[in-house]
């Protein structure tokens, strides 16, 4: 049976994007939310030190005795991935959607805290973003990395963590005080190029040449995504690109368990 913790956790994210929708003061609209957990002693945080940065933190650096970690996934609606479909800059709704959930994230992650203190239980709130070392380009905290650690997904060809409701979509993550159920791990690759399948849209569809089968230029990625943010400055901080999730077999959903749906072209 699921922990109580789990399972208030899961209520809480679930109604509050739900009431965010609802408000009518956001342009972006979401699907419902996807929550996982990892326990914060999982040894694969430790390992996070050799893959993604070697400053990164562990569960406990954020909160002594931290027990649990819970992550997850605020999908965007389809038409907001087919609205970033063509070449160019950044559509204008995956901007907005970038800052709006962003913002979403920080005041979620707020009424967590607030919710588990109630019940004797603390936490530490992690930014959505921009809490990378500019000079590396990596982060202290890889969302990505810990939601995969809580069996969120698995990743792409384009660095990106697939889940049950795609890629396209905003990651978060709070280290909290009491124990909660791990989730398990997904047992394959949601990706269809790592699941064996032909693809690599997502390579296809990368403007820059960033992204390749078996490279990522990270700093050129990073030029395209500043040159976005200039784009957009007016909207708040989108230093975004995402062409490489939008509207190819992975945008919305597992591929690799699912039929994919038609690759979408620009028109
Ligand atoms: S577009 Fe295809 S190859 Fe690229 S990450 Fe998605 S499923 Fe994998
Ligand atoms: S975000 Fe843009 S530039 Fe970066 S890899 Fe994806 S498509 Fe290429």
């Amino acid at each position: 049976m699921i922990s109580p913790v789990n399972d208030l956790i899961i209520r809480e994210v679930v109604s509050f994007v739900q009431n965010a929708r609802e408000s009518g003061a956001f342009r972006t609209r979401w699907r419902e939310p996807l929550v996982a957990f990892a326990d914060a002693r999982d040894p694969h945080f430790g390992r996070l030190r050799q893959c993604v940065s070697p400053d990164h933190a562990m569960p406990q650096d954020l909160m002594p005795g931290a027990d649990s970690v819970a992550a997850y996934f605020l999908p965007f609606e389809r038409d907001i991935a087919r609205s970033n479909r063509c070449s160019g800059h950044a559509s204008d709704q995956w901007a907005v959607a970038y800052v709006e959930t962003n913002a979403l994230i920080t005041s979620l992650n707020a009424h967590l805290t607030k919710i588990l203190q109630v019940r004797g239980i603390s936490t530490a709130e992690i930014p959505p973003t921009h809490n990378f070392d500019q000079d590396r380009l990596v982060s202290n905290w890889s969302h990505r990395h810990v939601a995969w650690i809580a069996g969120l997904g698995t990743f792409g060809v384009h660095r990106m963590l697939i889940t049950e409701k795609g890629c396209c979509g905003r990651l978060g993550s709070l280290v909290i005080s009491g124990e909660c159920e791990p989730t398990a791990r997904p047992g394959y690759e949601f990706c269809l190029h790592k699941h064996g399948r032909t693809c690599l849209a997502c390579v296809q569809k990368c403007p820059s040449g960033a992204l390749r089968v078996d490279s990522f230029d990270r700093r050129l990625c990073y030029s395209i995504l500043l040159e976005n943010a200039r784009v957009h400055k007016e909207k708040g901080l989108a230093d975004v690109c995402g062409k490489c999730l939008s509207t190819v077999p992975c945008s919305y959903t597992n591929p690799a368990r699912r039929q994919a749906l038609p690759h979408e072209c620009c028109g």
